[in-house]
């Protein structure tokens, strides 16, 4: 790839938002403490990780620890997740048009019938979930409320409560996905699903990858009791246990207050990385953005291509921009042939001199 190719790819996060000096010392503190028990099996048997990261996560979200299932990053937890409630039964599942691209495919790999729900500037459009509601009702709809990857859009507050209460109505789980909520750049933290649940069942996934470290791989799943036993003996079946190692640095990084100094340090680098990113999409591709994100990694927009996607994706690399399809964001019986395409550009990991330069070639590339 030509190192003049301006990639918008990866939400990586940028090595700058990653406390690598405070975390190796608190692996050799770890070590120090725990010695060599630290380097055998952790347990089995219905075993929900760590107990004092799981009293440090329960504390985070206002949670019972017995409710926590800590995994190998937060995507095994939707994996696991998504065998428990679907077991290949071929139920639906709704998730947001565009949803997170990985999501949708494990929604898919475990035999979810997969549709997409509208998103628009403030969430997903519950007027056509509704009308979908009343033909079939899902196993579960997937969220990401905050910030949400592909796309930036938040899920407002008034639409967080009647996703709730047609949740509790008509009886499915809603998943909420939240790694990148705590990285608001502006404005006031919403209620998350889970604090206005009430009657619906909310099962929440959280990450600490965009917080102190994806390298930890420490993901986990806030459910009940008896969902966190199942998840864990499923678990066992694929992995016998957890990674001791991380899991116990992660303990510290959050008991030290760690992660919540580096989510200001991770704010305060992204924040004009936000805010320079916003303004170029406005100055160059106009009205083509789907909303002003205020927090995360990325910015969304949906442009004419005026072409066939795959000759536009062609003509932008040709052009020094290299794009993710569309398509990918959305379930794989939804492949679009319209001439309009959603794009997902992170700005984290990028100078706004490198965004920018992005988005013109790609403004170029439409015309
Ligand atoms: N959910 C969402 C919405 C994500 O954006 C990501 C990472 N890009 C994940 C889950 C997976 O994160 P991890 O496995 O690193 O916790």
């Amino acid at each position: 790839m030509n190192p003049d190719v301006v990639q918008f790819s990866r939400g990586v996060p940028p090595i700058e938002a990653i406390p690598a000096r405070e975390l190796a010392e608190h692996t050799e503190a770890a070590v120090a403490e725990l010695g060599p028990r630290l380097f055998q099996y952790p347990p089995i048997g219905r075993y929900l990780g760590d107990p004092t990261l799981r009293e440090q996560l329960a504390k985070r979200h206002d949670a019972d620890p017995d409710h926590i299932l800590v995994t190998n990053g937060s995507l095994q937890a939707l994996d696991l997740l998504a065998a428990h409630l679907l077991s290949g039964s071929g139920a639906a599942v709704y998730v947001e048009g565009p949803t997170y691209d990985r999501a949708a495919r494990i929604f898919e790999r475990h035999g979810g019938r997969v549709s997409s729900i509208p998103l628009e500037a403030d969430g997903m459009d519950l007027a056509d979930l509704r009308e979908r509601l009343r033909a079939e009702v899902p196993a579960f709809v997937y969220t990401v409320p905050d910030f949400q990857n592909p796309s930036g859009v938040t899920l407002s507050l008034a639409k967080r409560g009647e996703l709730l209460g047609l949740a509790a109505e008509y009886g499915f789980t809603v998943i909420e996905d939240i790694p990148y909520r705590d990285l608001r750049f502006h404005g006031e933290t919403l209620p998350s699903l889970s604090e206005l649940a009430e009657g619906a069942r909310v099962i929440t996934l959280g990450s600490l990858s965009k917080v102190l470290s994806p390298g930890l791989r420490i993901g986990y799943v806030i459910s009940d009791a008896d969902t966190a036993l199942e998840l864990a003996t499923r678990s066992e079946g694929v992995y016998l246990s957890p990674v001791g190692l991380c899991q116990a640095v992660a303990a510290r990084a959050l008991g030290s207050g760690l992660v919540t100094e580096n989510v200001e340090r991770a704010r305060d680098f992204l924040r004009p990385r936000h805010d320079a990113a916003v303004r170029s999409v406005q100055s160059s591709l106009g009205d083509a953005l789907m909303a002003v994100p205020d927090g995360g990694y990325y910015v969304g927009v949906r442009v004419k291509t005026g072409s066939d996607p795959d000759a536009f994706l062609d003509r932008a690399l040709g052009a020094g921009v290299k794009l993710i399809s569309g398509s990918a964001f959305y379930p794989s019986t939804e492949k679009s042939t319209v001439d309009t395409m959603f794009l997902r550009l992170p700005f984290q990991a990028m100078t706004p001199e490198e965004f920018s330069t992005g988005v013109e070639r790609l403004a170029a590339s439409l015309s």
